[in-house]
């Protein structure tokens, strides 16, 4: 069994009894926000990593649990009811988190995505929206703060996490059509329950949605044409991911994975499409364009393309370590110097320490040969 995953109970919630922040966490979130530490760090030097790229986004991971049991990411073989999840004890506290973030946000990082696991699910998620969007730059800017979920538990979370401060949603969307969709979440949710968290996240605010897509061939690359249709001229962004080797317990092979050119080829065959190119030059998706104005996808191309000479994005695990890739093998824990009482200069001297010794290339690396084993899961770290 994999070290990470330690035995069971967890500050998560089961699905349906995940409620609104009540008015005891809120106080416990006033009161976080209450203390002097709050207030903006004056400006630090560049940071930069050995590749010269800088701190710019850091992924929170809120839980290692999930509802879903995607097929390419937590597979039930791996993931089944004996399943050892982390103890309440484990995680990171939100006021830990949010201390932490702070840091982060000090040292240059202008985006937080939450994630997981499935976000959802961590109790009172809205709490720590609330928390982290009381954070501001050196400057005095508020930071990016959005959210990547599977969308089940969405149409009555929406509200809630708009109201917390929450920006935008990412929302996974593996299929259109129900068997393909069930089979690959592995748990017997509906797609209807995703479109109607999408359209909930639309409608209150945290627009404009993403929609991701995994493409995994011949499990639903049949999808691809009928997803595009559905979110043309809705307003949302269908973006596409390459099928990735995270992990370990995946199954993943080459031949699982459909190059975004070919995505790209179907599309355009159908409703024709022109490249725009990136949101910024470290934004994983390249950008196309309808061509009769209908709106845009994008393609994440981390196997076939991949843009690591431009990654600026640390991820925060469940258990308090900072992970420098998405494959890596290895975290730096911070947990243990918030626990022993670290002041907040040497928790920054600590994270800035360890990005400047950042070389993390790994979809490169494994594009000139050099894939591994011994990665952490996905589900661990968040996407
Ligand atoms: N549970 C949430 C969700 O599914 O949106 C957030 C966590 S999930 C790990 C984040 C993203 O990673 C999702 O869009 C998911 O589809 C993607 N993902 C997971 N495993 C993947 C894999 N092997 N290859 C490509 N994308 C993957
Ligand atoms: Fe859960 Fe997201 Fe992983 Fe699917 S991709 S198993 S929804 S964490
Ligand atoms: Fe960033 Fe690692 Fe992905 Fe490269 S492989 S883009 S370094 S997360």
């Amino acid at each position: 069994m994999n070290r990470r995953f330690i035995p069971i109970h967890s500050a998560t919630a089961p699905a349906a009894a995940a409620p609104r922040a009540d008015a005891a966490s809120r106080a416990a979130a006033s009161a976080a926000l209450a203390t002097p530490d709050t207030a903006p760090l004056s400006p630090s030097s560049a940071l930069v990593d050995r590749l010269g790229r800088p701190l710019r986004d850091l992924r929170i991971s809120v839980t290692d649990r999930c509802n879903f049991r995607c097929t390419y990411c937590m597979p039930r073989e791996k993931f089944g009811h004996d399943h050892a999840f982390m103890p309440h004890s484990e995680l990171l506290s939100f006021e830990e988190i949010t201390r932490l973030a702070r840091q982060f946000v000090a040292l240059g990082v202008r985006n937080i995505r939450l994630t997981g696991g499935e976000p959802l699910l961590r109790k009172n998620v809205e709490t720590l929206v609330e928390m982290l969007a009381a954070l501001r730059t050196p400057d005095g800017a508020a930071v990016e703060l959005t959210l990547t979920t599977n969308g089940s538990l969405l149409a009555r979370k929406a509200r809630a996490l708009k109201d917390a401060g929450l920006n935008r949603v990412t929302v996974s969307l593996d299929a259109l059509d129900d068997a393909v969709f069930r089979a690959m979440n592995d748990a017997d949710y509906p797609v209807a329950d995703v479109l109607a968290g999408i359209d909930a996240a639309a409608a209150a605010g945290l627009a404009p949605v993403k929609v991701n897509m995994v493409v995994k061939r011949g499990t639903n690359d049949d999808q691809i044409v009928p997803m595009a249709r559905h979110f043309r001229g809705s307003g949302h962004t269908l973006r596409f991911i390459e099928f990735m080797d995270v992990g370990n317990t995946n199954g993943w092979r080459m031949d699982h994975v459909l190059p975004s050119a070919e995505v790209i080829a179907r599309i355009d065959a159908e409703f024709p499409l022109a490249p725009i190119g990136r949101d910024d030059p470290a934004a994983p998706a390249e950008n196309y364009r309808y061509r009769d104005g209908a709106g845009e996808v994008g393609v994440i191309s981390s196997v076939t393309r991949a843009f690591c000479g431009d990654c600026t994005r640390a991820r925060l695990s469940t258990d308090g370590r900072v992970f420098h890739c998405l494959f890596a093998s290895g975290g730096h824990d911070v947990r243990s110097l918030i626990r022993a009482d670290a002041d907040d200069a040497q928790l920054r001297d600590a994270i800035a320490g360890a990005w400047r010794g950042r070389a993390d290339r790994y979809s490169q690396l494994r594009g000139e040969g050099g894939a591994r084993d011994g990665k952490v899961e996905m589900s661990f770290i968040g996407g």
